[in-house]
């Protein structure tokens, strides 16, 4: 546990698996802000910190995070930081045991930053990018007001890769709604296929009040794909991934399914290929029982409207 610092700047958010990271922020807010699903930074103007307080705050992180075996940076867009280099540097040297340093990364900063300064960045000591692709299908791309286009994604998530970092992709299981949801599964599949990430991790969409997302959907606009066209969206496209060497997490609390008070699926995990069969056998059950039960199957966006998801 960490001890508490004064005047400390926290990133308000971080990936589920970097729970146990020391949090170190770089930048405040992100400079796109527009994805419709997106509540995290609405509030925040965005801005670069200025060097003093960021190396102020590797002091503190020290104190704070005594035994820091990772570390990640906030928020949204560091590789926008032209000082990112010198400043992972100087976490490295403060944190010479933690075994990696992460941070968001989005796919046209990526782009649009020279090889050589992505390189330079991986060899101060940061490792891993997670990036949010939500969707490989053009249409939810542009429904969400993401920004980037499949290809862009794609792209991107290679050219981290030739520049040495491990890649991290969010997909939105639901992003496609119940329109949409094949076409979400497949193109999501075959972006990645071609991304060849190290990790991807599921989250479920769960429209939050104040969104644009909200409003379409009050309007009819946006209908949320029903817990039994979801597995079958994520049986789809665990079916449709043919990947080496990638692991596929389900590491966020959306992705549960509840029925009769009790968690009824708790989403899929594992290697790829070698967990594929055991995760499809999953899902087969999971949707055996949705088709086949007289209980109403709560999804997160029930739970979030009955008060009872709050932490997204
Ligand atoms: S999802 Fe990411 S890129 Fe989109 S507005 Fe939120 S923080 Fe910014």
């Amino acid at each position: 546990m960490f001890r508490h610092i004064s005047g400390y700047d926290f990133p308000p958010f971080r990936p589920p698996n970097e729970a146990e990271s020391a949090l170190i922020r770089i930048t405040r807010g992100c400079p796109w802000n527009k994805c419709e699903f997106c509540s995290m930074y609405k509030s925040l103007k965005f801005e670069l910190k200025p060097q003093e307080e960021i190396h102020d705050d590797i002091r503190k992180a020290r104190q704070i995070y005594r035994d820091a075996d990772s570390i990640f940076l906030g928020d949204s867009d560091n590789l926008v930081h032209k000082d990112l280099a010198e400043i992972v540097s100087c976490i490295r040297k403060t944190f010479p045991e933690a075994r990696r340093i992460t941070a968001y990364a989005r796919a046209k900063t990526i782009l649009r930053k020279k090889m050589e300064f992505l390189t330079t960045v991986r060899k101060a000591g940061l490792n891993r990018l997670h990036f949010g692709l939500e969707s490989g299908d053009a249409v939810v791309l542009e429904n969400l007001c993401k920004g980037a286009t499949p290809e862009e994604m794609k792209e991107a998530g290679r050219k981290a890769k030739k520049a040495g970092f491990e890649v991290s992709f969010y997909v939105i299981s639901g992003a496609g709604g119940k329109e949409r949801w094949k076409e979400h599964a497949i193109n999501s599949a075959r972006v990645l296929n071609e991304i060849e990430p190290d990790y991807i991790r599921l989250r479920t969409l769960t429209i939050q009040h104040g969104t644009p997302m909200k409003e379409k959907q009050k309007n009819g606009i946006f209908i949320i794909t029903p817990p039994l066209e979801r597995l079958k969206e994520v049986k789809l496209f665990v079916e449709e991934l043919d990947l080496e060497g990638c692991y596929l997490a389900s590491d966020h609390l959306t992705n549960y399914l509840w029925a009769g008070g009790g968690i009824i699926y708790r989403g899929v995990e594992g290697n790829l290929p070698g967990d594929k069969k055991e995760m499809l056998e999953t899902l087969s059950r999971a949707i055996e029982f949705v088709e086949s039960t007289d209980l109403e199957v709560k999804d997160s966006n029930q739970l979030y409207e009955e008060g009872f998801l709050t932490a997204l």
